[in-house]
């Protein structure tokens, strides 16, 4: 397939074309469909990185965002266990967003929220630490997330605080509809019962 055949809205293909990319990797052109999908559809992908597999939930992100841009709170969260890994991600979302009229926010220790303040950014993506302490300062509320995406699931249940926390955000949101999508290197029995209590009626996907 080619991205154009993938039904992408017009603002998230010239964000692709941002990126230089000409042909979806193997995890876009499966994944692509069922993240863009209404009503939203769950997913656990088991992929390395070097698949794609950003690129892939960027647009998921950039997508559910989109729907209504003018909202200003949380639309999008991705947990990742590095912050390099969530300035990395921000970097493509940066990048392929350009199109839409969307802000983003690092939610990584030494990225402060005014006292008082909220997060008024439609994407947010950063540590589990972070996001659990901007939430009970209520500077960070989840009550209308559409998509929630945790990558590195694997790297994050190796250390149980992050693994506590992933879990603890994720009952923080109150959308029964909420999309999640989980990534992961690997899929040993410990990732796979982590993932199936962060993802329910999830599709699986391995490329
Ligand atoms: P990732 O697996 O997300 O870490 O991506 C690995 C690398 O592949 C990154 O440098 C991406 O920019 C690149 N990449 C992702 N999707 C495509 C694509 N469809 N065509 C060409 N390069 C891509």
């Amino acid at each position: 397939v080619t991205f154009e055949e993938l039904n992408l809205p017009e603002n998230l293909l010239k964000g692709v074309y941002a990126m230089k990319f000409t042909k979806p990797s193997k995890i876009q052109s499966v994944a692509l469909p069922m993240i863009l999908a209404n009503p939203p559809e769950n997913l656990i992908g088991q992929a390395q990185s070097g698949s794609g597999k950003t690129a892939t939930f960027v647009l998921g992100m950039l997508y559910r965002a989109s729907i209504d841009a003018r909202q200003r709170h949380p639309q999008a969260l991705c947990l990742v266990p590095t912050r390099e890994l969530a300035r990395q991600i921000m970097a493509v979302t940066n990048i392929m967003g350009k199109y839409c009229d969307i802000e983003t926010f690092l939610a990584v220790p030494g990225n402060d929220v005014e006292r008082g303040q909220q997060v008024t950014a439609q994407i947010v993506i950063g540590t589990p630490g972070r996001v659990e302490s901007l939430i009970k300062k209520r500077q960070l509320d989840l009550k209308d997330l559409k998509l929630f995406v945790l990558d590195e699931a694997d790297v994050m249940i190796d250390e149980s605080g992050m693994r506590d926390r992933s879990l603890a955000i994720k009952k923080q949101i109150r959308n029964r509809t909420c999309q999640m999508l989980l990534f992961s290197a690997t899929y040993a029995d410990d990732v796979r019962e982590f993932a199936e209590k962060l993802v329910p009626n999830h599709n699986i996907i391995t490329v």
